[in-house]
């Protein structure tokens, strides 16, 4: 089987995994991964994570030209912005999650680091996640808004929409896009309680320990 077989299954696969434990439903959703000539695979428009068919996915080149497959998902410009200013991006995901959209909509939200440390494993996948603001479904300023972070985040959440997560290879951007929406959900759960998040010191020690791309 050639490699690049194996990755549009593991795309299907992946995404398949996502959507059957409720983690984006209908045709939301989209995901994208480096090929190894340096071209793309992207899920086209208007499907679901639960149905993808691997001979389908949109295809691009190195050059960024469409190639074959179906129309790709509106939301490219989302998927290019990180891969133009992260040399290390070799997969990208979005979802349309719940836990961290509803996060994303309380008002003492924290825009620069949005997911609070409840535990090491988002500080180690995620970094510091950004909270952009809320653009209308399709408006490149989305892909705007990731380029003015100049590769510094690996992950975004897009207001009253969903997270964007980059990560090294498919499986790397999957994980880190569940962390994401599992600390959001227990952050969500503990909102209103006094609950014992990680201190200042302790999130430094994670961060030292793993290093971790955390700008201040
Ligand atoms: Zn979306």
């Amino acid at each position: 089987m050639s490699s690049e077989t194996q990755l549009r299954d593991q795309i299907c696969l992946l995404a398949k995994s996502l959507f059957d434990r409720g983690l984006t439903g209908g045709s939301t959703g989209n995901i994208s991964a480096r090929t190894e000539d340096g071209g793309l695979l992207v899920s086209p428009t208007g499907t679901s994570f639960g149905r993808l068919d691997p001979s389908k996915l949109s295809r691009f080149d190195a050059k960024g030209r469409f190639v074959h497959g179906d129309q790709p998902t509106k939301e490219m410009p989302l998927h290019t912005a990180f891969y133009d200013t992260r040399s290390t991006a070799g997969a990208v995901v979005h979802l349309h999650s719940c836990h961290s959209v509803a996060l994303s909509m309380l008002p003492d939200a924290d825009h620069d680091n949005f997911i609070p440390p409840v535990s090491p494993y988002a500080i180690m996948k995620l970094g510091k996640v950004k909270l952009l603001p809320f653009f209308l479904p399709g408006d490149p300023a989305m892909g705007e808004a990731v380029r003015g972070l100049a590769g510094k985040r690996s992950a975004v959440m897009l207001a009253n929409h969903g997270p964007v997560v980059a990560g090294k290879d498919i499986e790397a951007a999957c994980n880190a896009i569940e962390e994401l929406e599992e600390s959001a959900k227990l952050a969500f759960m503990l909102r209103s309680m006094k609950a014992n998040i990680l201190t200042e010191t302790q999130v430094r020690q994670v961060v030292e320990k793993f290093d971790v791309e955390w700008d201040e």
